[in-house]
């Protein structure tokens, strides 16, 4: 806290008692508390004893003259202001004083008012040297205590039971602790503005940090990820987020890394199990279908028509479970890798002709045109598995299909453009709401409304499409305006133009 002119003491040294006494008049009515000494020695002992804030010493006094003492006086503490009193005759001395540090000076005689404002500007002096020693001691401790928040912070990164790292916008390591090591089992540490990829060997993870770091992706708040396999074993899921300074730039990333093998190995089980399970099912089903058509067809009894629609309802119900072991086995199938074993060369045109063909008699029965559009360039050819392919453009075509009502238009489209085959499915059926067009990439979900109402389906096509053209390395985007249409566009690499 800063001081008021009481709390500071004043000594005024004059050999002459009629000035020192009106010294003190004069600033103890201002306020201050005084103390006086007729000699240099006497003045001594007071500062030695008091805490002083300023010294009022006479020039010419007998003994120790005010040179001296002022000498005396900055050895002892150099932050009392002196202020020196002189006579006409010795000004040279008093500037020599002020050279040597005195603050100010009055030539004697002087006004009351005169002496006020000296000591005033003093008694404001300290005042302002002591309230930028406070700010100073403040910004100090503040200091120390981020440098405290920063270890302690520091320490707890180090304790993270899971990997972290923190990047520049350069990709350079600026932080990473033990776990991220170890999750990575690097030989080495990597060092303090290292380029990541100069210590983890994977390149698609070093191209994800990178792009975060660069502010690429995530700065909506969305939490990016990354899967990689350490030691063809261990599997680790990293989700990064871009780091914004208060402009709201980015200034690096910071990724975590959590070690998902338990998780993997748990889905990795439930695929075999609905394999097994979907496999056992699918013959007993397939025969208890066969056989309800057979009885269908030469069914006899009093109320035929009931008897006819009963039947004709629990064939139907078979069909539906067919599909939906065919699409869990399909699943699993794309899961396991095995879809993707048979790849060769592929003509897409032919194959989407033949499914257009196929699928033309499903179309015609609900009076919607279905039509096929080549363009008129040759078509390179793909590398996939033929049968991924048929997959993919089979369902997004019966989706087409089912979800355009009767006399609605589909077409698909084919061309070659940028080094990829794309492939557009368009309907002028019931749309897709937008809050729903993310989710029905996403296994059994389903748009429920009035238009889709009494569409049987799984659920599972679309994530077919999109697990069966993501392992392809292609991609697939969806334009729809509900009550008009919808059109999927798939993108797929031509052959040589990727790796795989
Ligand atoms: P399913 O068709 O078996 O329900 P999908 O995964 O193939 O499952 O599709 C998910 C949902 O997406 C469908 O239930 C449907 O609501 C919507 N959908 C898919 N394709 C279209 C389309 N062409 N037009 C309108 N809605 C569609």
């Amino acid at each position: 806290m800063v001081e008021q002119a009481e709390d500071l003491k004043i000594l005024v040294v004059d050999d002459e008692r009629s000035i020192r006494d009106g010294v003190e008049r004069v600033l103890t009515r201002m306020g201050c508390t005084v103390r006086t000494a007729a000699d240099g020695r006497q003045a001594l002992d007071i500062l030695e004893s008091e805490a002083i804030a300023i010294s009022i010493l006479d020039l010419k006094m007998p003994g120790m003259d005010g040179m001296e003492l002022q000498q005396r006086i900055r050895e002892m503490d150099d932050r009392i202001v002196v202020i020196i009193i002189t006579g006409y005759a010795t000004i040279e001395t008093a500037i020599n004083a002020m050279k040597e540090g005195a603050y100010d000076f009055i030539p004697k005689p002087f006004e009351p008012d005169h002496l006020k404002i000296v000591v005033n500007r003093a008694l404001e002096k300290i005042r302002l040297s002591r309230e930028a020693e406070a700010l100073q001691a403040e910004r100090e401790r503040t200091l120390m205590d981020l440098d405290r928040e920063k270890s302690r912070a520091r320490t707890i990164i180090e304790s993270l039971p899971v990997g972290m790292v923190v990047t520049n916008t350069d990709g350079e390591v600026v932080l990473k602790n033990p776990a991220f090591v170890q999750s990575l089992e690097l030989d080495e540490a990597p060092g303090y503005g290292e380029q990541i990829e100069l210590c983890v060997a994977d390149a698609g993870f070093c191209d994800f940090i990178k792009a975060l770091s660069r502010g690429e992706y995530g700065v909506n708040g969305d939490v990016p990820s990354y899967e990689l396999i350490v030691s063809g074993n261990k599997y680790l899921l990293a989700r990064g987020r871009p780091v914004m300074n208060e402009k709201k730039e980015c200034i690096g990333a910071v990724v975590a890394l959590s070690n998902i093998t338990s998780l993997k190995m748990l889905d990795q089980l439930k695929s075999e199990f609905v394999a097994k399970v979907s496999h056992e099912l699918r013959s007993p089903l397939s025969t208890i279908h066969e056989q309800l058509a057979t009885v269908l067809k030469d069914v006899t009894s009093a109320e035929p028509e009931l008897d006819q629609n009963l039947i004709e309802r629990a064939k139907e119900k078979t069909n539906a479970l067919i599909s939906l072991i065919g699409d869990l086995l399909d699943l699993s199938r794309i899961e396991s890798g095995s879809l993707m074993e048979n790849r060769k060369s592929v003509q897409v045109a032919d194959l989407l002709k033949s499914i257009v063909d196929f699928l033309g008699t499903r179309a015609e029965s609900k009076g919607q045109s279905l039509s096929f559009d080549a363009g008129d360039q040759d078509l390179p050819e793909i590398n996939a598995d033929p049968m991924a392919l048929e997959s993919i453009f089979g369902n997004l075509i019966t989706n087409a299909i089912n979800y355009t009502p009767e006399g609605g238009e589909i077409v698909v489209a084919v061309r070659a453009e940028d080094q990829q085959v794309k492939v557009a499915v368009s309907d002028t059926g019931f749309g897709i709401p937008e809050k729903h067009q993310a989710k029905i990439f996403e296994r059994f979900y389903r748009v429920k409304d009035e238009n889709t109402r009494y569409i049987t389906g799984t659920g599972l096509g679309l994530p077919i499409v999109k697990g069966l053209v993501d392992s392809l390395c292609g991609t697939i985007s969806l334009e729809s305006q509900p009550g008009k249409g919808s059109t999927f566009t798939v993108c797929l690499p031509l052959e040589g133009s990727h790796a795989g």
